[in-house]
């Protein structure tokens, strides 16, 4: 099986000291490739840092940067200006996360937006994708996106979890859509069971978002508790089952639009 993993909050601190038997154990689970997230400016540095010192051949580990939601309330110039630096360097392949989360409100609406403008504007001006976080707040996300739209290369709404409506609006407007474990929960995801098979290869990719959302169906479940790349394969069984397809069949086509969406090269065999 040949993955690539395209959420991975690789520099959370319950990672430390654990980080480079995760990326080897990812490896040996099919995950060949992962796009690490960034979620402030320093977490964006640290992100690239993470690129740079886990990834001997340059091939297999990249990042993003940017301000998340929860963070725009610190969304300032400087910040704009570490996240541009940080985007012209090879490894950081998309703006984001960025978005808007109106579930948690951790940051004022109105920053929210307009920390989203801006990095929104950032990636038309640096011709980047973008990688999107949005809770309960689709209609919002919509309108802003729809004034930026003909200029951004691609967008992917990381973690979709929302409704047909929501799914079929992002669809509308050419977004990809990012599918992690929580499909995986028979409590809150079993909506997407049905869902998934409407989104078309080529716009689909799976992701972790490790160390949260470990996928609920996974057994043995892991001592520690947290998701980490190598349960990647949990979300692609659960996925391939409800679009009808073999696991390999998934693998093959999210792998290639991960690859096309981020730029990523192929990597030599291991
Ligand atoms: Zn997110």
């Amino acid at each position: 099986m040949q993955l690539i993993d395209i959420g991975v909050n690789l520099t959370h601190p319950s990672f430390d000291g654990q980080r480079q038997a995760l990326v080897e154990r990812a490896f040996a689970a099919g995950v060949e490739q992962m796009v690490l997230t960034g979620t402030d400016a320093e977490d964006s540095e640290l992100a690239l840092e993470l690129c740079r010192s886990l990834d001997s051949d340059g091939a297999r580990l990249f990042s993003t940067a940017g301000v998340h939601p929860h963070e725009a309330r610190h969304w300032n110039d400087a910040v704009a200006g570490r996240l541009d630096a940080l985007l012209r360097e090879p490894e950081v392949r998309a703006v984001g996360e960025c978005g808007l989360d109106f579930n948690r409100d951790f940051s004022p609406r109105p920053l929210q937006e307009k920390a989203l403008e801006a990095q929104l504007a950032m990636a038309v001006r640096l011709r980047k994708p973008v990688f999107l976080h949005e809770r309960d707040a689709d209609e919002r996300l919509l309108a802003i996106l729809r004034e930026f739209r003909d200029g951004l290369p691609a967008a992917v709404v990381h973690c979709f979890t929302g409704e047909k409506r929501a799914l079929y609006r992002y669809m509308d407007i050419d977004l990809h859509i990012g599918i992690t474990g929580w499909i995986c929960d028979e409590r809150r995801g079993t909506h997407l069971h049905a869902l998934v098979g409407e989104i078309p290869a080529g716009r689909l990719m799976l992701e972790t978002d490790a160390p949260y959302l470990l996928p609920r169906s996974l057994r043995p479940k892991p001592k520690s508790g947290h998701n980490e790349p190598a349960f990647l394969v949990e979300v692609l069984r659960e996925v391939a089952r409800h679009r009808g397809e073999t696991e390999q069949e998934l693998a093959r086509h999210t792998r290639d639009c991960a690859r096309s969406f981020f730029g990523l090269p192929v990597p030599a065999a291991l």
